[in-house]
């Protein structure tokens, strides 16, 4: 019989690093983990493949699939909507595979009526400071959303202290060391060893 894998799910305040960290996993990981690409009425950021990085629907589109009951949660993020689709969540796990998922703080909340085993990974910056300088580093936002983001974080993180049921938080401060920290904390979950070893990484 096939070993049912996990459910994973990662949050953070919007440039806390959470992609590319999670991307350095899905490396490390490759039999194991699957990612679950979300849905989301925001436009794609330059480089970003619809169903690679999320679902990009209208929000016609998207309150059909509300309406369709094809979400596991869905939330307003930053003034737009995100949800979970259900079926590829079922399919995978049924596949023996681990799933990691990416949800705001508050989707979390929410995903935990529906799976109330799902581990909680907390990702958090530094500091606010060096958030604000990732955010105008990644330059992918405008100045007007940067200041919604950071706006948002602080309260996000207040959020996730109180009600999140996170079992892990790592702080992306150096990233070869939370990686290093997400990778062990992968192992000891998984009860796998990542394939891919540090030395073959690019340092940031
Ligand atoms: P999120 O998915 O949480 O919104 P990203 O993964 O897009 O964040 O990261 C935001 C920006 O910060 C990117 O330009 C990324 O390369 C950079 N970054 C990620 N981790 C670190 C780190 N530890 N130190 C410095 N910059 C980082
Ligand atoms: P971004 O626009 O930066 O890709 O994501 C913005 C926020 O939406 C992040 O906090 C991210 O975790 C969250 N998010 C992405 N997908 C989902 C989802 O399916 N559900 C919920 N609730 N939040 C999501």
């Amino acid at each position: 019989m096939v070993k049912p894998g996990k459910l994973i799910v990662f949050s953070a305040p919007s440039g806390a690093g959470k992609s590319t960290l999670k991307d350095a996993l899905m490396a490390r990981f490759p039999e194991a983990l699957r990612y679950s690409v979300s849905a989301t009425t925001r436009k794609p950021r330059p480089g970003e493949q619809d169903a690679v990085h999320y679902f990009f629907k209208t929000p016609d589109e998207f309150r059909a699939m509300i309406e369709g009951q094809e979400l596991v949660e869905h939330m307003q993020v930053h003034g737009n909507f995100y949800g979970t689709p259900k079926a590829p969540i079922l399919k995978a796990l049924g596949d023996g595979h681990s799933v990691i998922l990416d949800l705001d703080v508050y989707g979390k909340v929410n995903f935990d009526k529906a799976f109330p085993h799902a581990l909680g990974i907390l990702i958090v910056p530094p500091s606010i400071e060096e958030l604000e300088r990732r955010l105008v580093a990644r330059k992918s936002d405008d100045e007007e959303t940067i200041r919604i983001r950071l706006q948002n974080a602080t309260r996000e993180l207040e959020f996730a202290t109180r009600h999140g049921k996170y079992e892990y938080t790592v702080v992306n401060d150096n990233f070869h060391y939370a990686l290093e920290e997400l990778t062990r904390i992968l192992e000891k979950e998984l009860g796998e060893t990542a394939m891919v070893r540090p030395m073959g990484e690019k340092a940031k």
